[in-house]
């Protein structure tokens, strides 16, 4: 994410991977579908990260809990969203999300 944002503001980006492909850790997953974010009011998923939560404020008020919807919605990848606000790709696969990234 960090990577397609600063490529996205014009910058030449190089992403270094250890691993034998980018985004391997996506899909080798537990339960292979990608939990990508929650729909929870902003307050409440901040309170999800106990005393952290403060400090990942700011950087919240940026890039919100929604934002990773728009993301997916305009590469046409269909989401759902499930019980606790958890959304997930339609697919329930998790390479569709990294075929996104
Ligand atoms: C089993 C499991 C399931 C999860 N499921 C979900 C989920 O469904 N949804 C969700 O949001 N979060 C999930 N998480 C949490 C999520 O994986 C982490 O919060 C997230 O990956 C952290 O991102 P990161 O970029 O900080 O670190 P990482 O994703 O760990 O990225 C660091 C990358 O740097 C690479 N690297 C490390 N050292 C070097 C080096 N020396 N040179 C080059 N590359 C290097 C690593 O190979 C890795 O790809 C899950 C975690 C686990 C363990």
């Amino acid at each position: 994410m960090a990577a397609i944002t600063a490529a996205s503001y014009g910058n030449k980006v190089i992403l270094i991977e250890r691993n034998s492909s980018a985004g391997k850790k996506i899909i080798d997953n537990r339960n292979g579908r990608c939990n990508l974010t929650n729909t929870v009011p902003m307050n409440e998923f901040i309170k999800k990260f106990q005393r952290k939560g403060n400090f990942l404020r700011s950087a919240f008020s940026r890039f919100t809990n929604k934002d990773p919807h728009g993301i997916f919605e305009f590469q046409r990848t269909k989401l759902k969203v499930e019980d606790t606000g958890r959304v997930f790709p339609q697919t329930d696969d998790s390479k569709s999300v990294l075929e996104i990234l």
